[in-house]
Order: structure tokens, then C-alpha cells, then sequence
């Protein structure tokens, strides 16, 4: 165990921000994880992945525990699935190419997502019309009070639109060691959102293979989203917001381009960077706090940006948007 005091946390979240957390540790299995929490069990803890998915407003008065577990192990197969038990701390888009290189299928569509394995649960990632908990059998979670292993399986994890139980009930309770995912033999493809279908014919491909269709999401989002190695950034800073039906029509003869996806249930999806952009923030930049020029859910650090900046950028486009459409949009990263 190696415990850093006043520890820099810029390289460790893609926002760049340079705050600092009082204590740092890394474990790779639950017994060290066990043993810093035997020591030091006074401070609060903080469990980081990947740092793609977290703002950080100010220095972080407590531990932050990075979870670096290990792991690809095919537990069992049956004639349609193969189960595949993966440690919290393995690199998702790395566990999307090892997938595609066995033929397991279900993840495809979410290539080069960033972040790591304990994290996708947690909001339930998804992207071109593909979510985790499709693909999702089980996970096994370290319980920090109760100092014992949990199992759960997707029922308990209660996955919405970016968001589980441990967003909500389970909130900072847990330390998510692995996930064991139920991927396909025999693949079903998911092409028709976004532009995967005119990518793909760009790419010459003749005959769908989930190596080509996570090659068009790779080139899609490599065109779109800003990089940030080059431009930190979190991703999707907000959500899309779902309203009801008779809001979207209300607001659909006030705004006839409105962009919107209905659901299932009476309720209608809003395109939140469409609002973001009615509302003139694209481009926008302040100091070194901006919202991207391409795609204005994302936003970008600059150079120097506190976190607090960002998210008084944040909150200026929360209430620019409920002040035009009267909807209060939800932020997706999670703020500390
Ligand atoms: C350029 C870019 C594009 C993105 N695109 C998408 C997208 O298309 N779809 C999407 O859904 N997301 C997207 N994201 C968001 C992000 O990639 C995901 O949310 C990812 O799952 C975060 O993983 P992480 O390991 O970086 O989590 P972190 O940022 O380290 O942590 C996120 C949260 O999870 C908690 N956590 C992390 N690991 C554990 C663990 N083992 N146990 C318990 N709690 C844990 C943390 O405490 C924190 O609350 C994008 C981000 C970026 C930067």
C-alpha cells in the first residue's frame, strides 16, 4: 500500500482539473481495498475509474481510491451466450476489442467509449442505440460499511436512461469489483442510428460484422467529439431530458425544428444539445471554460479551467435553457 497525502489529480480525470485529494491509494484486489479500509476508515472515499465521467469543484477532502482489479475470465457458455467476468479496472473500449476479436457480440456499438469496467454500471453507459444493461448479467460490489461482497444482479441494479441505483439509494456505498457481461454468439446489429448505416457504406463494407460496425462508431466518434487528450472534456455533460407528450406538442408549435425522440411510454425524449445550440452557447467560451464548437452537450477545458468554472458555465446553460423551453435539464457527470 502506497498512501500519496495532498495528491495531484489532473491526470486523472479528462476534465484536466487540477485539484488535488488529501489521500490517494491504488488497490488491485478486494483484500488491499480491505486493508486501507481497516487504517483508515475516518476519511470519506471517493472510488475512481477512469476519471471520464466526474467534475472536480474543488479539492477532494478525503481518500481517492483508484480501482486498478484486473481481469478477463469466460466463466461459462451455453449455445447462444458466452459469460464473460471482468475486473472493475480493465479499460472498456480495451474489453469492446477483445470482444470483437473472440466474435462475442452486444458491445460493439459502444466502441471507444472512455472509462473503465466498475464505471459502465454505474450510469448504465450507452451509445448508438445500445445500452449497458442489454448486455449486463451481474456484477459483484464491496460493500464499505458493511465490509462484505455483494452480488447483484440487473434487477437489483434498477438501470435507467444513464442512471442505476448506485446513482441514487446506493450512492458512494459501494465499490464495484467486477461485472459479468452475457454477450451473443451470434450477432444482432444495431445500425440504423446515428450515420453507422452511411458509414459503413463509406467503409465498403458489404456483409455486417461487429468488427466493421465498431469501426464506423469509432470513425463516427472520432469525427464528432472532441478528444481529451487534446481538449479535456467529460463527454455528454448533460442528459437528454424526457417529457411528456403533451409538453413536446406544446413546445413543437413554438419551436417546429425541435429535435426529439418519442419513447414507449407517453413520454418524448428532447435532443439536449439542439436546445443548448437554440439557446447560442455552442462555441461559447469563457476564460478557459467553453462549450464545444461541434457538439454543445460537451463541455471543454481549455487550458487552465477550475472546475468551478465549468460548472458556473453549467449552471448559466441550465437556466438559459428552462428560461426559452421551461425544461430543467439533468446533468450526466457527476459532480464532486
Ligand atoms: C469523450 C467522452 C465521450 C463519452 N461518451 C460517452 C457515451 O457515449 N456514453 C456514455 O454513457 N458515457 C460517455 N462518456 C462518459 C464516461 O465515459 C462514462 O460514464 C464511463 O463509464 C466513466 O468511466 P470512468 O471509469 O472514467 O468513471 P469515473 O469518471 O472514474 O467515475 C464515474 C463515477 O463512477 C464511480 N465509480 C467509478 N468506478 C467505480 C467502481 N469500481 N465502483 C464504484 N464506483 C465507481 C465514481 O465514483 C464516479 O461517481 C464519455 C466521456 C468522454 C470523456
Amino acid at each position: 500500500m502506497q498512501i500519496r497525502e495532498n495528491f495531484p489529480l489532473k491526470s486523472y480525470n479528462t476534465f484536466s482539473i487540477d485539484a488535488k485529494a488529501r489521500l490517494f491509494n491504488e488497490f488491485s484486489s478486494v483484500e488491499e481495498l480491505e486493508e486501507y479500509l481497516m487504517l483508515y476508515s475516518q476519511y470519506p472515499i471517493f472510488i475512481l475509474g477512469g476519471g471520464s465521467n466526474i467534475l472536480f469543484t474543488k479539492d477532494y477532502d478525503g481518500t481517492v481510491l483508484k480501482n486498478n482489479i484486473r481481469g478477463i475470465d469466460l466463466q461459462h457458455e451455453d449455445a447462444e451466450y458466452v459469460y464473460v467476468k471482468v475486473g472493475a479496472g480493465e479499460n472498456w473500449h480495451q474489453f469492446v476489442l477483445h470482444c470483437i476479436n473472440h466474435n462475442w457480440a452486444g458491445i460493439e456499438n459502444l466502441s471507444l467509449i472512455p472509462g473503465n469496467i466498475g464505471a459502465a454500471p454505474i450510469q448504465n453507459i450507452g451509445a448508438y442505440g445500445v445500452e449497458l444493461d442489454e448486455v449486463f448479467w451481474s456484477l459483484e460490489a464491496f460493500h464499505l460499511q458493511e465490509r462484505r461482497i455483494h452480488t447483484l444482479t440487473a434487477a437489483d441494479c434498477e438501470f435507467g436512461y444513464r442512471d442505476s441505483v448506485f446513482k441514487n439509494r446506493y450512492k458512494d456505498q459501494f465499490a464495484i469489483l467486477s461485472v459479468t457481461f452475457q454477450l451473443k454468439k451470434k450477432p444482432v446489429y444495431h445500425v440504423s442510428y446515428g450515420a453507422i448505416t452511411e458509414e459503413l457504406e463509406k467503409m465498403g463494407v458489404r456483409e455486417l460484422n461487429i468488427k466493421a460496425v465498431s469501426q464506423a462508431v469509432i470513425n463516427i466518434r472520432s469525427s464528432k467529439l472532441p478528444d481529451p487528450e487534446k481538449i479535456p472534456n467529460s463527454g455528454s455533460f448533460f442528459k437528454n431530458p424526457e417529457v411528456p407528450t403533451e409538453k413536446y406538442e406544446a413546445l413543437k408549435l413554438q419551436f417546429p425544428n425541435i429535435v426529439a425522440y418519442p419513447l414507449a411510454k407517453g413520454t418524448v425524449k428532447l435532443a439536449a444539445g439542439w436546445m443548448i445550440e437554440q439557446c447560442g452557447w455552442k462555441g461559447y467560451r469563457k476564460g478557459d471554460a467553453g462549450c464545444h464548437a461541434k457538439q454543445a452537450l460537451v463541455l471543454v477545458n481549455y487550458g487552465n479551467a477550475t472546475g468551478k468554472e465549468i460548472y458556473d458555465l453549467s449552471e448559466e446553460i441550465l437556466q438559459s435553457v428552462n428560461e426559452k423551453f421551461g425544461v430543467m435539464l439533468e446533468r450526466e457527470v457527476n459532480i464532486i
